[in-house]
């Protein structure tokens, strides 16, 4: 089975996040849209809702699932057995600070290979923190999250 973690904390999901993800489906088994439970980051959204915007989205796509962890990475991939970690890739910035981590993590797990799929040239400007922005300051950044997601 070729299972991949999409890792992140989704906070919120967006059109950049989708189309990154239905664009892996035909590539693996099983997808993991992983959210990441980090102790010092703060949160915008409840991770109730970033689960079930998450869960909206992909209802009618069998082979992508949901799950939290807390803790690494890779230690999330052994438990779950995937082999694949999968990330999107926007700017030159994005490249550097994953090609940092993710030569750790191949080192720290030689059995892990991180994928990156290009983001549309679209959604290179698009951040959760952006949508973050926006909605902080009373404005409306629905355009940039998937349909059917609403941000209240
Ligand atoms: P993190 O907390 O790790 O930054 P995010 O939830 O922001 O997590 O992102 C998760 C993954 O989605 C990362 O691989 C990130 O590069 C990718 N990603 C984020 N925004 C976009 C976008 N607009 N287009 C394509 N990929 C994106």
């Amino acid at each position: 089975m070729r299972i991949a973690v999409f890792p992140g904390s989704f906070d919120p999901i967006t059109i950049g996040h989708e189309s990154i993800i239905k664009r892996a489906v035909p590539m693996f088994d099983k997808i993991i849209v992983a959210i990441g439970k980090n102790a010092d980051k703060k949160n915008f959204y409840p991770i109730e809702k970033r689960i079930e915007w998450i869960r909206l989205v992909f209802s009618h796509y069998p082979t992508v699932e949901i799950a939290e962890y807390s803790g690494l990475t890779i230690d999330f991939c052994k438990k779950v057995n995937a082999r694949f970690l999968l990330r999107g890739l926007r700017t030159s910035a994005d490249f550097e600070f994953e090609r940092k981590v993710g030569q750790i993590n191949k080192q720290l797990y030689p059995e892990i290979e991180t994928i990156f799929l290009l983001s549309l040239p679209e959604h290179t400007s698009l951040s959760s923190s952006i949508i973050r922005e926006i909605e902080g300051l009373g404005g409306d950044a629905s355009q940039f999250v998937p349909l059917g997601v609403v941000l209240k």
